[in-house]
């Protein structure tokens, strides 16, 4: 049928597709997060996401990110490796010698025209599970023809100002949906749209996030929620798990770490804080 259904996701929707850990497991059976972003300023972007994919459980995280942020990324997160770029300051050429088993793009990545060529080589080549956010939007806006290259059911993470460079603007929340819905049937994707009450799309489904506070209005939150769902992605959850129990993890996670620290002083690192509190409080 073409009728669209939606769905309310609290607790009770996410808790049957937890995976629980083995006992006997190791790092390699959580797999090998790749997070591929940052420029001059922008490498702590980065950092947080990486810092969120490890900390929801992914066994292994590496950055690659330009030169000018080995020094800060490593002294900051030491859990993390790097891999840098040839360019001091941007990513111009996206080369590397590890076998990820998923990849994060575009977070603090700008939109110079070497970045955006360097980007187009590497989805040309790429096949793992992709999940997109900021800047690596704003190059698929701005070059629709990429979308092509994307593997399908890879997740974007739009804000509002970037899905409407991404599907152009919308006369109303029912116009936006079906203009959403639209662009993940043609391209094969699963799409976040944030904001208060997030809504994961995929084939015709909404799925509606009823987790998280005003407070997740502050710098870094969406790069947060960018390495949850790929922490889990990594760790073998399916891609549409992945955006709708991710999206549910970032909001509880904020909404403990409120209880804390109050909504205006809630910063993107609090929210990674509070991450194993609301693995906890599913159970
Ligand atoms: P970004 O704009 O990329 O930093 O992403 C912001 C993140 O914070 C997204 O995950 C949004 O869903 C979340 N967020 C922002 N404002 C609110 C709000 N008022 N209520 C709940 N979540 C929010
Ligand atoms: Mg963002």
């Amino acid at each position: 049928s073409t009728e669209t259904e939606a769905e309310l996701i609290s607790k009770v929707e996410v808790v049957p597709n937890y995976i629980p850990r083995d006992r006997f497991s190791h790092k390699g059976d959580f797999g090998h997060a790749l997070v591929i972003g940052g420029s001059y300023g922008k490498i702590g972007a980065v950092t947080l996401t990486s810092k969120a994919t490890l900390t929801t459980g992914a066994g292994l995280v590496t950055a690659y990110i330009p030169k000018c942020g080995y020094i800060p990324l490593q002294a900051s997160f030491p859990e993390a490796m790097v891999i840098t770029d040839r360019d001091e300051e941007k990513i111009i050429d996206i080369q590397f010698d590890i076998d990820p088993t998923v990849i994060g793009l575009g977070i603090g990545l700008g939109t110079h025209d070497d970045t955006i060529k360097a980007l187009e080589a590497f989805l040309k080549t790429n096949k793992k599970p992709l999940v997109i956010d900021a800047d690596g939007i704003n190059i698929l806006a701005k070059k629709k023809t990429l979308l092509k290259l994307l593997p399908e059911n890879s997740i974007l993470t739009p804000h509002p100002k970037e899905l409407e460079r991404l599907i152009g603007t919308w006369t109303d929340d029912f116009d936006k949906l079906s203009k959403v819905k639209a662009f993940t049937k043609k391209h094969k994707l699963i799409v976040i749209i944030k904001g208060a009450f997030s809504i994961t799309v995929f084939n015709d489904k909404l799925y509606v996030n009823t987790t998280g506070n005003p407070g997740l209005a502050t710098a870094g939150s969406g790069d947060v929620l960018t390495g949850i769902v790929l922490g889990l992605l990594s760790q073998g959850y399916h891609p549409t798990s992945a955006a709708i129990f991710g999206t549910y993890l970032h909001g509880k996670s904020a909404d403990l770490a409120v209880l804390q620290c109050g909504f205006e002083s809630l910063t993107a690192s609090h929210v990674i804080e509070y991450i194993g509190d609301a693995f906890i409080d599913l159970f």
